[in-house]
């Protein structure tokens, strides 16, 4: 009995499987860490291509059976775990050698697919790509570009550190069951440098979430809300919009990540955390 609660749309088109280690370019030189295997139709596909595959299953149901879909590759491991608590480090640590390159190949949970991704970067892991099944509407807004509806926090906070790339679309008609969505692969590298340097990650990340807090409304009006309406901090982040030579009328969604990288400079400058 699948979990409709734990996103559960197994893969079965062997064509698809093939092409998802493909656009991982997974080889023998490298160990992959799986979320959410299920019944081990991709976990399978893995353990042929790479050095060792550690997968991690939230559902007790499924470890007895990926025991036995798995018996024949002993370079794969099941760990019971939520993704979303595991100590990664720590896993990675026990199960690799530290000699191969590490990657993250899945189909995820499409309920938690954000979390998932935000928690996976935050982390700071050595994972030098992912190549992600994931909702197309999630993927739109992973690679979107500014000037589009799609682009905000999500595409910014991956960019910043991520080159990111569709690899190929996928029909909700090949999953059992059926999801109500279409999917996309998107394959993420983790880019030699960020796209932009800040001095203080979490004042960029605050402010690029308080940019795009009310979309539709002036960078400006925005600003007032995250930061104060008081004359003195008005006359504050004005300097720091001069400084950065972004214009108060402007909207979040025009804004580069270097545009943005920019202003948290200069509000740092006058003071704003
Ligand atoms: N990889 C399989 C495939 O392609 O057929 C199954 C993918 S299915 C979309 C998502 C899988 O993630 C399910 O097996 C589900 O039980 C598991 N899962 C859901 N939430 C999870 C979590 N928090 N941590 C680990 N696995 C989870």
């Amino acid at each position: 009995k699948l979990k409709k609660s734990l996103g559960q749309n197994f893969l079965t088109n062997p064509a698809i499987l093939s092409r998802i280690v493909a656009a991982g370019d997974v080889g023998p030189d490298d160990d992959v860490i799986e979320i959410g295997p299920g019944i081990g139709a991709l976990t399978q596909y893995l353990a042929e291509a790479a050095h060792q595959v550690l997968a991690l299953e939230i559902d007790e149901r499924l470890i007895p059976v990926l025991a036995e879909t798995l018996a024949p590759y002993p370079n794969a491991t099941v760990v019971e775990a939520d993704v979303l608590q595991a100590d990664l480090a720590t896993l990675i640590r026990d199960h690799f050698d530290g000699e191969h390159t590490l990657k993250v190949v899945a189909n995820l949970p499409y309920y938690i697919t954000t979390p998932i991704l935000m928690h996976l970067i935050e982390a700071h892991l050595p994972i030098a790509s992912y190549v992600v099944m994931m909702q197309k509407e999630v993927a739109d807004r992973l690679v979107a570009e500014p000037n589009s509806k799609d682009y905000g926090s999500l595409s910014i906070g991956v960019q910043q550190t991520m080159d990111v790339a569709v690899a190929f679309e996928v029909k909700r008609t090949s999953f059992v069951p059926a999801p109500n969505v279409d999917s996309a692969i998107i394959k993420l590298t983790t880019r030699e440098e960020p796209r932009a340097q800040v001095s203080d990650q979490e004042a960029f990340d605050k402010l690029v979430r308080g940019s795009f807090k009310a979309r539709r409304k002036t960078l400006w009006n925005n600003l007032q809300n995250l930061y104060g309406k008081e004359p003195e901090i008005k006359e504050r982040l004005t300097k720091a919009l001069d400084a950065a030579t972004i214009k108060p009328s402007q909207r979040a969604e025009q804004l580069s990540i270097s545009d943005f990288a920019r202003l948290t400079e200069a509000l740092l400058v006058e003071g704003f955390k």
